[in-house]
């Protein structure tokens, strides 16, 4: 298998019936690229930008922050770089910010919700990556995104920081797609409205798997709920890949289930257009996808959205593709 996957590292990532998706990596630290390389990655599709902030006494400055995001979308040239503004909160604290303790840090003060309060903080990342920007062809996406207010502020707060830097004469990325994770059911469900304001979606789906079946992703107990093909999750998806569609946007999904081999045909068939993945399950998705039609996975995702459960939609998958 190890040499039939690595026949495909420099291969585009086609299914059986010649349709074409994307196939990109999540990262953490720029050191992480190799990896990507080395396995055919055709761009980053999640950068985890928290690292940055994790490990040390207080907040990176902006020429570090630029540094890191310069090198990361450089070294890709023109293949996309998506880079994700801080998620801190939930399970990833930063001790240096002093937050207070909270009964439920996974519905808290977290991600955006922290950035917009703090937005003196907030900048400096915008500033950085706006700068990083003009080396490639980086793109930002904020996390945990609940309400179109909650988008169009932090946009704002983009804008408003590019034009200082112009008008100070520093160089910025002139056409970065900007747009949002979807990993809040109700972002999910608005979908259509939010599709005509973003460049494009990411679905994070470690995060809209633990709310919409409302089972904390952390604790053993009711993991048997964290259930990626239930239908429920499966009909969210669907929502948000069609709206984006409709309005010739986008949608990638960042989250574990995309480098999942069940999980894949499904989401082929549902019209995924970009799946990001740790770097070493690119190349046998790659190769499961060169195996699969289309045309199948339509069928097989069309099926799957009616089913009752989670486990009928495995048998279904196992038994049409495995
Ligand atoms: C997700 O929620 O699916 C995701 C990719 O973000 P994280 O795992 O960093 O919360
Ligand atoms: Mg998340």
């Amino acid at each position: 298998k190890k040499k039939e996957w690595a026949k495909l590292k420099n291969e585009p990532s086609v299914t059986a019936d010649g349709v074409q998706v994307e196939l990109v990596a999540n990262i953490g630290t720029p050191e992480d690229l190799e990896s990507v390389q080395n396995n055919g990655g055709e761009g980053v599709g999640l950068y985890r930008t928290e690292f940055l902030y994790m490990g040390r006494d207080e907040l990176p400055t902006e020429e570090e922050q630029f540094e890191a995001y310069k090198k990361v979308t450089e070294e890709m040239g023109e293949k996309p770089v998506v880079i994700r503004t801080l998620d801190i909160g939930g399970d990833k604290e930063l001790p240096y910010l002093d937050l207070p303790k909270e009964m439920n840090p996974f519905l808290g003060f977290r991600a955006i919700r922290l950035c917009l309060e703090k937005d003196d903080m907030f900048r400096v990342q915008l500033r950085a990556l706006l700068r990083a920007g003009a080396f490639g062809n980086l793109k930002i996406m904020f996390p945990m995104i609940a309400t179109l207010e909650e988008f169009r502020q932090a946009k704002a707060m983009l804008d408003d920081e590019k034009q200082k830097l112009k008008d100070e004469g520093v160089e910025v990325g002139e056409n970065i797609e900007v747009g949002i994770m979807v990993e809040i059911p109700s972002t999910a469900v608005m979908a259509p409205q939010f599709a005509k304001e973003v460049d494009f979606f990411s679905i994070g789906t470690n995060d809209l798997i633990q709310y919409t079946m409302a089972a904390d992703r952390m604790n053993e107990q009711v993991s048997y709920l964290y259930q990626p093909y239930n239908p429920a999750i499966l009909n969210l998806v669907k929502m948000v890949i069609d709206a984006s569609h409709q309005e010739g946007k986008w949608t990638g999904m960042c989250g574990e289930m995309a480098g999942d081999e069940i999980a894949i045909p499904l989401l082929v068939g549902l019209g995924l257009d970009e799946f990001s993945m740790s770097a070493t399950s690119i190349l046998p998705a790659r190769s499961q996808l060169s195996k699969l039609t289309k045309k199948d996975a339509e069928e097989v995702a069309k099926e799957a959205l009616r089913l009752n459960t989670s486990e009928e939609v495995e048998s279904l998958v196992l038994k049409r593709f495995l």
